[in-house]
């Protein structure tokens, strides 16, 4: 399985090989998609973890227990769908296509499990349907 997650890191957990573990211990193959770290305060990372389901579970249990914070990416990223007019202005600038357009009904649909939160789309969106709210 393949999955996008949101790992929140207190400023006492910078130093700690968290994302080495990952790796070494559970098997998981890693992206960083999007990272603010610093060091003395909290860190934020998007990151796409890939590998068999037990592994990706076990990864999991084993970041929540070293005091991270996990949250689905499709949390923090919203589409207002009554503000939406499907002009389909995003669709240009997402790279990874997480917006595209359906050619049947000519609609932009958001396929959130693509989105690497980039937020291209926030800044062109002529009404501001888009929201991140990453605290990045
Ligand atoms: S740019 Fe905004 S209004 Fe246009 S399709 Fe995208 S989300 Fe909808
Ligand atoms: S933040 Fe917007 S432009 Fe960037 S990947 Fe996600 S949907 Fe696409």
């Amino acid at each position: 399985m393949k999955k996008r997650i949101l790992i929140r890191f207190k400023k006492n957990m910078i130093d700690k090989p968290i994302v080495y573990r990952l790796v070494k211990d559970h098997n998981l193959i890693f992206n960083i998609l999007r990272a603010n770290v610093l060091p003395k305060a909290d860190s934020i990372m998007v990151m796409e973890i890939e590998g068999e389901e037990e592994d990706f579970q076990k990864g999991i249990e084993y970041l929540i227990d070293a005091g991270c914070g996990i949250e689905p990416i499709e949390q923090d990223i919203k589409r207002d769908e009554s503000k939406c007019v499907h002009c389909g202005v995003c669709t240009s600038v997402c790279a990874p296509s997480a917006l595209y357009i359906d050619r049947k009904t000519m609609e932009v649909n958001f396929d959130y499990k693509k989105c690497v939160a980039c937020e291209l789309c926030v800044k062109v969106c002529p009404v501001k349907a888009l929201n991140v709210y990453f605290d990045f």
